[in-house]
């Protein structure tokens, strides 16, 4: 756990986070922000930074992640798709440094993301 994390300290319970699934290993929780019907945030319980350093560290863990935001999608009833973000450095505006995956649907969406 890092003190300064966000995220650390959602899943430690020090900040209240609007919780919709839980593992041994993952927590999901909705975005405050969200840019869809559904927007849900998938992070694992340890620190690590980026999805990159996840899947270098522990890759069983990142096939956690993976089967949390699917287990998401099916909860919430997103059959017709969803989209699964990982926003990763600056250039794509990670605002957190804790891994996390944007689980998000119950819209169409185009490609490329505007
Ligand atoms: P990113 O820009 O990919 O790092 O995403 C960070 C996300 O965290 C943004 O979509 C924010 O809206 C979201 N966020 C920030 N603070 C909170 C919070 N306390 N609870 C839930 N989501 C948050």
């Amino acid at each position: 756990m890092s003190e300064e994390c966000l995220f650390c300290r959602i899943v430690s319970g020090e900040i209240p986070g609007d919780v919709v699934h839980e593992s041994d290993t993952t927590l999901a929780f909705r975005d405050i922000e969200p840019q869809a019907p559904t927007h849900v945030l998938v992070v694992p319980k340890v620190h690590l930074p980026t999805i990159a350093a996840l899947g270098a560290a522990e890759p069983g863990l990142l096939a956690d992640l993976v089967a949390a935001a699917d287990a998401v999608a099916e909860q919430e009833g997103l059959g017709s798709g969803y989209r699964l973000v990982f926003n990763t450095g600056p250039d794509a505006q990670q605002s957190v440094l804790h891994v996390h995956g944007h689980v998000i649907g119950g819209r169409s969406m185009g490609w490329p993301p505007g």
